[in-house]
C-alpha cells in the first residue's frame, strides 16, 4: 500500500485535469453532489470533497449515458456516434464499482460487446474510496459486497491520519503512481493495520443495521419458492410505476433504440428503458406477457435475484440502497425480500394490482 498526503491528492487531481474531464463530489450547501470540475468555475483539486458514503446519484451515466447517439446517417453515408473525452471519476464506492462489474458481464465480457460501454470502460479512470459511514438504506453486505472497493478501480483511497492509504488496482493506476511518484510514499505497517481495522468496523456496521432484514435462504431461493405468493400484490400495492428505482440503479442497463430525423441526416439513439413500463416486454403484434404492474414488479425482482445470477453468476444488485431512497411508494427491497421468506398469502393467480 502507498500513502498520499491530503495536499498531494489535490495536486494529483489538478494534474489529471490535463488528460481527463473530472467528475468528483463537491459540497453544494447542505449536499454533496457529483460535479464536473471546471477550472475557474467550481475550482480544481482543492474543491473535491470526501464523500463518506455513496452519493445520491449513481455514477452509471458517466459510462452509460441516459441517451446517446450510437450512429448517424448523412448524405455521405453512415458514421459512428461521437466518443466523449476520457473521464476521471473520483469518489466511487464499493457498491458503485461492484455495479460496473455486473454490467460488464452483459456489455463487455461476452460475445456481444456494447461499443460505447467498452470504450468508456477502457478510457475512463476511477479513483474510488472506502466508506467511512453508511446510509440507512445501504445493504452491500447482504448481496456479497463490502463497504470498500474490491475491484474495478485504478486507485483506491482509504482515509488515514493526514491523508490516504492508496491501493493500486490496475496498470493504469500503476502508471499514474509512476508518473507522479513525488506525491506518494510507501505506507507503514501501522497504516495498513489502521485501514484494515476501519474496514472491519464499517463492515460490521452495515451488517448490524441489516440484521432486521436477514433471510435464511438466498434471495433467489425464496423468490423461486414464492412465485405464486399473493404477498407480491401487497408488496407492489404502493408502486406508482414512476421508474425511479430503475433510473437510480447502478446495475440496471436496459435500453431501447430510437431513430430521430434531423436536417443534416438521422441519428440512432440508445435511451434507458425501464422494466416497470407497460410496453417494456411488448412484442411485435402488441401482446405482452406482463400486462399487470404486479407482474412487472415481480419480474424486476426475479431478474435481479434469480435469472441474472443464473445467467451470469452474480446478483444484479450491489446493495447501494438508492432504489429504497428514491421510491415514492416507500418500497424497501430488503423488507420485501424478508417478507417473501416469512409471509405467505396463498393463491395461484395474481390479481388486483393494475
Ligand atoms: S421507485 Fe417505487 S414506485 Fe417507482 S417504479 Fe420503483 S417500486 Fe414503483
Ligand atoms: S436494485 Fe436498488 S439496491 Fe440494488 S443496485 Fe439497484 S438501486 Fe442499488
Amino acid at each position: 500500500m502507498k500513502y498520499m498526503r491530503t495536499a498531494s491528492f489535490a495536486k494529483l487531481v489538478e494534474a489529471l485535469g490535463r488528460d481527463y474531464d473530472i467528475y468528483a463530489p463537491v459540497q453544494e450547501e447542505e449536499r454533496l453532489l457529483l460535479q464536473r470540475l471546471v477550472p475557474g468555475e467550481n475550482g480544481g483539486g482543492a474543491s473535491v470533497a470526501w464523500n463518506p458514503a455513496r452519493l445520491g446519484e449513481s455514477l452509471k451515466p458517466i459510462w452509460f449515458q441516459t441517451s446517446r447517439v450510437v450512429s448517424r446517417w448523412t448524405a455521405e453515408g453512415p458514421e459512428a456516434g461521437p466518443t466523449p473525452r476520457p473521464r476521471a471519476i473520483i469518489g466511487a464506492k464499493g457498491c458503485d464499482l461492484a455495479a460496473l462489474g455486473i454490467i460488464d458481464k452483459v456489455f463487455r465480457d461476452h460475445t456481444f460487446q456494447e461499443p460505447g460501454w467498452c470504450a468508456a470502460r477502457e478510457q475512463n479512470l476511477v479513483i474510488s474510496g472506502d466508506c467511512t459511514t453508511c446510509l440507512d438504506s445501504c445493504f452491500c453486505t447482504m448481496v456479497g459486497h463490502a463497504p470498500h472497493p474490491e475491484a474495478h478501480f485504478d486507485l483506491n483511497l482509504s482515509p488515514l491520519e493526514g491523508g490516504f492509504g492508496v491501493e493500486v488496482g490496475s496498470p493504469k493506476g500503476e502508471a499514474l503512481v509512476a508518473d507522479h511518484a513525488d506525491l506518494f510514499e510507501e505506507a507503514g505497517g501501522e497504516q495498513v493495520a489502521a485501514r484494515d481495522a476501519a474496514r472491519a468496523e464499517m463492515t460490521e456496521r452495515v451488517e448490524a443495521q441489516n440484521e432486521p432484514h436477514a433471510v435464511r435462504d438466498p434471495f433467489a431461493q425464496s423468490i423461486e419458492k414464492h412465485k405464486s405468493n399473493r404477498l407480491w400484490e401487497a408488496l407492489a400495492a404502493t408502486c406508482v410505476q414512476c421508474n425511479a428505482c430503475n433510473m437510480v440503479c447502478p446495475t440496471c442497463h436496459c435500453f431501447f433504440l430510437v431513430d430521430v430525423a434531423g436536417e443534416e441526416g438521422s441519428s440512432r439513439l440508445s435511451c434507458w428503458d425501464s422494466c416497470f413500463e407497460g410496453g417494456y416486454a411488448r412484442m411485435a403484434g402488441g401482446g405482452t406477457p406482463r400486462l399487470q404492474l404486479v407482474e412487472r414488479f415481480k419480474n424486476h425482482y426475479h431478474h435481479k435475484f434469480v435469472s441474472f445470477p443464473k445467467n451470469w453468476g452474480v446478483t444484479a444488485c450491489s446493495g447501494c440502497g438508492r432504489c429504497i431512497d428514491a421510491c415514492m411508494g416507500r418500497i424497501d427491497k430488503r423488507a420485501c425480500l424478508h417478507r417473501l421468506e416469512t409471509e405467505w398469502l396463498p393463491s395461484d393467480t395474481l390479481q388486483g394490482v393494475q
